[in-house]
């Protein structure tokens, strides 16, 4: 496509031009008019568990089916249709189930999360949806394996576990409150198209991202806005083995990895670009997107995940600047799309396979918890008394590594916020410091902590405990018992 065309499109759909937004939304006369109304109070009908787990994600399925494996009654409230979260919407690929051997030769390959994640990736791998855990051969300073998944198989494939487990399962079912005394959770508010009820339960997990429940509950939070905010783009209808030629054209190939792809093994199933060595027109345009260059992919006409990121100024919990970066994104999908057909070989006749129903956050709210996971417990590769996972993948690498391509452990502490006594986290809402949360927040340690907290809020539960009084004796042999690795 030629350079007026391109912009011939642009203006078609009125995506040259920014439109100009109001300060606080997508229209005029949306401001509050400072009056209120009082809702009167309601009888919602009462439902009872063992567990709840509020947010199907990442760390909310491995959470319902470990809590699940244990006997517990367990109930899962997701917003959504589908259980995945962010691992089928937000990351290139499932960072990672092994140590970083092979950038330290003589270390052993050591494969650290297992368990319940492993059982998902096997049942993936029954029916041709996941690359396998494919190593790299090129880059591998940054990791030594990456496992790619097909996102919507990965729906399914979870959705079922949980049925087969028993878990009862709310999806297009809104967490909208916590019933709450002197610390303690009563109950969870769940609402849907079926009405408002009250959910009450012994020991409850927060696998929210946004750490929705413990806020409800009271807990205290902080909002760091430390990372852009994404949606990415499925691009179909192009060929992988041509943007790997374009990428080597021009020196511009970092990392490559090879794995089962439709079916056939020794494929390529990811590659990474730096868009800085590709032709300046190209980069400038990707720069100003917020594009990556960065694909996996368990399919052959099919770019996983191009990330399109954009640094708000607001915290992703305001409602009207969400609303305002979800448009911005979108523009930046199509732009996205553009720069494919036009510079990329073999995506000429391109199409946007899939987005995000919404954009995807790396951190909104931020849970004070017992323990707080510190830079140098990750990169020094610490253990704790109580660790409840081991884990070895660092996003930041190669720039940071853990010590020697080892592991750290996650302890139970750091997954119980402060001043609630039967309230578990998992996943990207624990750790404060940037550079430990670029390890605790990625898909597999969000899993592993899934496993973890899942397994505790069911033993708190059969044993009547809290979760700081549950021995972690208890913790620790059943965990192991069900996969869990340890090596501290
Ligand atoms: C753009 C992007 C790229 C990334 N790239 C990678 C990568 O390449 N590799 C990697 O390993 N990691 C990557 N990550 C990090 C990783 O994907 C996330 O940190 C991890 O998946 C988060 O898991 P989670 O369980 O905390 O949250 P999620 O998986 O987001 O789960 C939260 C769930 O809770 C539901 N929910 C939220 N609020 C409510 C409510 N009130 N009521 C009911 N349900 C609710 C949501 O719908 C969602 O299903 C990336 C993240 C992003 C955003």
């Amino acid at each position: 496509m030629k350079r007026r065309d391109f912009s011939k499109g642009m203006l078609a759909l009125g995506l040259a031009t920014p439109v100009v937004l109001t300060a606080r939304g997508m229209s005029e006369g949306s401001e509050p008019t400072g009056e209120f109304f009082t809702e009167p109070a309601r009888k919602l009908p009462i439902r009872k568990a063992d567990v709840v787990v509020a947010g199907a994600g990442t760390g909310g399925v491995v959470a319902a089916l470990a809590a699940a494996k244990q006997g517990a009654r367990t109930v899962l409230i997701e917003r959504k249709g589908y259980p995945g979260g962010t691992i089928t919407e937000g990351g290139t690929a499932l960072h990672s189930f092994f140590n970083l051997w092979k950038a330290f030769p003589g270390v052993e390959k050591r494969q650290v999360v297992r368990g319940i994640p492993q059982q998902i990736i096997d049942r993936l791998a029954a029916i041709g949806a996941t690359s396998g855990h494919a190593e790299m051969d090129m880059g591998y300073n940054y990791d030594s394996v990456c496992t790619s998944i097909d996102t919507e198989l990965y729906k399914l494939v979870t959705f079922q576990m949980l049925a087969e487990a028993g878990v009862f399962v709310c999806v297009n079912t809104l967490l909208t409150g916590a019933i709450t005394q002197d610390g303690h959770i009563e109950g969870v508010i769940a609402e849907s198209r079926s009405g408002r009820e009250a959910i009450m339960a012994d020991a409850f997990v927060d696998c929210t991202a946004y750490g929705d429940l413990a806020a409800f509950a009271g807990a205290d939070f902080t909002e760091p806005n430390d990372y852009a905010v994404c949606n990415s783009i499925g691009v179909g209808n192009v060929d992988l083995e041509k943007l790997e030629a374009f990428l080597v054209e021009n020196d511009a190939l970092v990392q490559r990895a090879t794995g089962r792809r439709y079916g056939m093994d020794d494929q390529v199933v990811r590659l990474q670009g730096t868009t800085a060595r590709l032709p300046k027109e190209f980069h400038d345009a990707a720069r100003s997107i917020g594009m990556s260059m960065v694909t996996t992919t368990v399919h052959d006409n099919y770019f996983m995940f191009i990330k399109l990121n954009l640094k708000m100024k607001e915290k992703a919990t305001d409602r009207d600047a969400v609303a305002r970066a979800e448009l911005d994104l979108r523009r930046r999908q199509y732009k996205a799309l553009e720069l494919f057909r036009k510079f990329v070989p073999g995506c000429e006749k391109a199409f946007m396979a899939r987005t995000a129903p919404m954009l995807n956050i790396r951190r909104a709210r931020l849970i004070d918890c017992d323990y707080d996971i510190s830079h140098e417990d990750v990169i020094e590769g610490r253990h704790f008394d109580d660790d409840v996972l081991t884990y070895g993948f660092h996003d930041s690498a190669p720039r940071l590594q853990i010590k020697d391509g080892g592991t750290y452990g996650i302890p139970y502490r750091a997954l119980l916020p402060k001043g609630i006594d039967n309230l578990l986290l998992a996943g990207m809402m624990i750790t404060s410091d940037h550079r430990a949360h670029m390890s605790t927040r990625n898909t597999v340690s969000c899993m592993a902590q899934g496993q973890a907290v899942g397994t505790a809020a069911a033993l708190c539960s059969a044993e009547r405990s809290t979760t700081r009084a549950l021995p972690y004796r208890d913790l620790r042999e059943t965990l192991e018992r069900d996969g869990v690795y340890f090596e501290g």
